[in-house]
């Protein structure tokens, strides 16, 4: 197979565990986005493949051959790290074309590919330059250029986006998809921001205590979410969650009670519902709408609590018998702190989880 792939991978420090059998596939051409809690073992994992580390066990393979085994400057890897790690006294150029350097290629031909690779990255008139005279967004062109210049087959970049400020943040963000649609490079792209994640993947891994939870692509993670750890790692304002009680379940159809309100669901058809579990459920702001369409599934009485503008959107925070939840709308009207309010839930888009957090479907 092309791409990567990772087979049994453990790896502790001391007595320290990050992770034991951890697998990964990562496919040719694809940008793959491991995201996580800090401390989950995400840079571990891109240390290992870029061979910064030793694995305990297991193997790391690319396009079938086995790259653990070889040293890092025989892998085809280029990482690029969170603090960019540029040499500061080099210029601009030397920083780009250090890698070359190091592979004994001639001069001229340095030149040449340096400049190349500047002018992709908008960097062409900053050659001379050194680290110091840069902003944090040219400071990161630099470090993807020298990461590009060796034509890699694989990209790691660890969480390269954390040290700008917000705007710079989402404007190189659409950087980084720009340069994966041009050069079409196999990407391990690390973060710990959700948003980030979902905006840049085609496939997320969402890593947790160095297990990786669930891997999909974003719809796939933010709207059928394996377990309600996944379903509140994804989402601003994030999911709601209440606490429910199975009052009946038979093959078609489950009822559950809601603090006041009874609400009929096709029946998960896992079949471990039963009379009396107790569940929780969770609905995202914006699958909760003000008028009963047909079928829909109305909350117990609220009031809310205070509305949070956005210009495009509001997020109205409501208090119900179960505590606060939060309404996502679009809609002009305007509901007031104080207000009573009766809203409802999109049945499609209710999610059921048992007591330990599996998804019930
Ligand atoms: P992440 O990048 O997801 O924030 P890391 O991979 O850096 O997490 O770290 C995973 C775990 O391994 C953490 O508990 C961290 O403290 C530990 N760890 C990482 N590197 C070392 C090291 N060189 N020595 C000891 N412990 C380490
Ligand atoms: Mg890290």
């Amino acid at each position: 197979m092309a791409g990567l792939s990772i087979a049994g991978a453990r790896k502790s420090f001391g007595a320290h565990v990050v992770f034991d059998g951890l697998d990964l596939s990562v496919r040719e051409g694809e940008f793959l986005v491991l995201v996580g809690p800090s401390g989950c073992g995400k840079s571990t994992l891109l240390r290992l493949i870029a061979g910064l580390d030793a694995l305990d066990a297991g193997e790391i393979a690319i396009a079938g051959e086995r790259i653990d085994t070889l040293p890092p400057s025989r892998r085809g890897a280029a990482m690029v790290f969170q603090s960019y790690a540029l040499y500061p006294r080099m210029t601009v150029a030397q920083n780009i074309g250090f890698p070359l350097r190091m592979g004994g290629m001639p001069r001229a031909g340095i030149a040449s590919r340096v400049a190349e690779v500047a002018a992709l990255l908008g960097l062409g008139a900053l050659l001379d330059r050194r680290p110091a005279e840069l902003s944090g967004g040219e400071r990161q062109r630099v470090a993807i250029g020298r990461a590009i210049v060796r034509e890699p087959r694989l990209f790691l970049f660890d969480e390269p986006l954390s040290n700008l400020d917000a705007s710079l943040r989402a404007t190189m963000r659409r950087e980084f998809a720009d340069l994966h649609r041009r050069f079409g490079i196999t990407t391990i792209y690390v973060t710990h921001d959700q948003s980030e994640a979902m905006a840049l993947a085609d496939r997320v891994a969402l890593m947790r205590d160095g297990r990786i939870v669930q891997t999909g692509t974003p719809r796939t993670l933010y709207c059928d979410p394996d377990d309600i750890f996944v379903a509140g790692f994804f989402g601003a304002p994030p999911i709601n969650l209440f606490p429910a009680v199975v009052a009946a379940v038979d093959g078609r159809e489950i009822a559950i009670e809601l603090d006041g309100a009874t609400w009929r669901l096709p029946a998960p058809r896992s079949g471990v519902a039963k009379p009396d579990m107790a569940i929780t459920v969770g609905v995202r702001p914006e699958a909760i709408e003000p008028v009963a369409s047909p079928g829909a599934l109305p909350f117990p009485a609220a009031q809310v609590r205070l509305v949070e503008w956005f210009g495009g959107e509001r997020h109205v925070v409501c208090t119900g018998p179960t505590g606060d939840f939060v309404w996502r709308t679009a809609r002009d009207e305007e509901p007031h702190p104080g207000d009573a309010i009766s809203l409802c839930a999109d049945p499609p888009r209710v999610l059921l989880f048992d007591a330990a957090g599996a998804r019930l479907r």
